[in-house]
Formats: C-alpha cells, structure tokens, sequence
C-alpha cells in the first residue's frame, strides 16, 4: 500500500513538471533557475519574502529589504512572451543584495507572473502566447476614470487582485521613489518606455534611461505610436490611463471599495520596453542589465529631486 501511495506521488510530481516545463525556445532560463538566483537573496540576512500568490503550484513572490523607507521598486516578468526582464534580474540579483547593502530599501517583484512564464503566454489565461486573457498586472477596480468612479467592479483575476493588494500594502512601508518595470514589445521593432509619474516625459529617469539605450546602439523608436495608439514623443510615452500596475504604483488617489484613498504615489514611475521583433534574446538582456546597473544613480537622484 505504502509503495502504491509512493508510486502515485512520483507520478503526480513528474506530470506536474511535464506541464510546468519551461518553454525554452527563445533563449529563456529555466523557471528553476530564476527561483534559485531569488533564493540567493536570503542568505545575507537583509531580505525577506512572501508569496503574492500561488498559480498551479508556481509562486509569484515580492522580496522586500528588511530596511523600510522610501524604496527603489523593481517589477519584472508581468508578461510570460517577454523573457529577457525576469532573466536579467536573475543574472543580476547580487546587485540588488549591494543596494540593500548600502541601505537602500528595495521592494523586488522579479517573476508577476511565473505560468505565463513557463509557458510563454502573455497572461496565465491567454491559451497561447498572445491570445486574449487577463494581466496579473490589471489595476482597473482601484482606478478612477475621468468622473471619479472605479473603471472595474473588481479585479479581472485573482492573480491581479492579489498583486495589486500586495502593492497598495508595501507602499505603506516603502512608498515608491522609483518604479522600473521591465517589459517587452512584439509589435514594434525598437525600443522605447512609458513615463507614468508626476514628471511624464521630463521626467530625468526616464531621459537617462533612453540616452543609456541609445548609448548601446540599441535602437529606440523616438516617434510615432504603439500598437496601442499611444504617442511616442523622444522614446517616451507619458500620461496614460492603460490600467497597469505602473499606473496603479504612480496613482495619488485611488479607490478602494468606491472609497478614495491615498495611492502609492510613486515619484518616477517608468516600463522599460524591449523589442522582440529582431534582437535576440542577449541583446535585449544587454539593454535590461545596463537599466539594472542603472537603478541606484537614478534612486538616489529621484529621491534627491522631491
Ligand atoms: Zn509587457
């Protein structure tokens, strides 16, 4: 009875790795060894973790700095067909440990979204890598529209409600100073950013992240629209109602049960988008690790400019 049981186990564990196996064709790491670079996280001591929510027995997790205060915070891999942001932050995740090192309270979103991931679908319910579905990310039920109603009833998911949830309870701890929320885009062949703080398109951050991809030779589409019709001005799209999370981190007010609130207010809330349409997956992990470098010069000058 007790080999039968032990027998049932074993397949049960290898049919579920069948399923969870990552998609591998673009270059992307395995789903196992994005957990394990996290994982490093925790040895120094000054991290801690909690799972955001679990999705097929995959968690989507926050690490946070024990430290609080005003925080840098980093989103990656909302969007399961863009692998290079979860894959750069994985590869760079000792420069996090030296920002938490130097003091620097850090709240750490590094895979939103980890079906989406292992099967390179957009969302977790898409049924493909880009068909119809809903964004862990979607924001809509704590959004105003322009007359001051909530844009949703309620969250499009339980993923997205227990993300957003999550956001809005760190940001108590860690308001935003910096936001960066690496992304990437199929349907235009260069690279360019959303700007979604108080500043839009002046904003420095977003300036300087635009004059370090050009600076690379990568190359950033500096007019023109999104597949999404959103104006392209500089390599940056500013003052967008497109129900993100971004939008949601960079919100003053919101609506909680149809009551207003405070938002997270983050001061400069910026989505790196890299194009996926030519470049292979190292030339865009080249654009995302050079932001990552980026991101304590640009913390410390968001924080120094409010
Ligand atoms: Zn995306």
């Amino acid at each position: 009875m007790r080999a039968l049981l032990l027998l049932a186990a074993l397949c049960a564990c290898s049919r579920q790795e069948d399923t969870m196996k990552t998609y591998s064709a673009d270059g992307r790491l395995p789903i196992e060894k994005l957990f394990e670079a996290q994982d490093t996280l925790l040895r120094s001591g000054r991290w801690e973790v909690e799972t955001v929510f679990d999705d097929r027995g995959l968690p989507s997790r926050v690490f946070r700095t024990k430290k609080k205060g005003p925080a840098l915070w980093v989103l990656a891999g909302i969007h399961g067909e863009e692998p290079a942001p979860p894959n750069a932050v994985a590869q760079n995740i000792e420069k996090f440990d030296a920002l938490a090192r130097k003091g620097i309270p850090v709240v750490l979103f590094p895979l939103c979204n980890p079906v989406g991931y292992v099967k390179a679908w957009r969302y977790p319910d898409s049924e493909g890598r880009s068909g119809t579905g809903h964004s862990v990310g979607d924001s809509d039920h704590l959004l105003p529209d322009k007359a001051g109603k909530p844009r949703a009833m309620k969250a499009t998911s339980a993923q997205a409600g227990a993300l957003t949830a999550k956001v809005l309870a760190l940001s108590k701890d860690y308001p935003p100073v910096l936001s960066v929320d690496l992304h990437e885009d199929d349907s235009i062949a260069k690279g360019y950013l959303y700007s979604q703080g108080p500043k839009g398109r002046q904003d420095p951050a977003a300036k300087a992240i635009i004059a370090e991809m050009d600076r690379l030779g990568y190359p950033v589409q500096l007019t023109g629209q999104t597949s999404f019709d959103e104006i392209i001005v500089g390599g940056v799209i500013s003052g967008v109602q497109d129900g993100s999370v971004d939008e949601l981190i960079a919100a003053r007010e919101i609506l909680v049960d149809g009551a207003r609130r405070p938002g997270p207010g983050g001061k400069s809330v910026v989505v790196v988008e890299t194009s996926t349409m030519k470049a292979p997956i190292s030339e865009r992990l080249r654009v995302h690790d050079a932001v990552l470098k980026m991101l304590e010069k640009l913390y410390q000058e968001t924080n120094s400019s409010f």
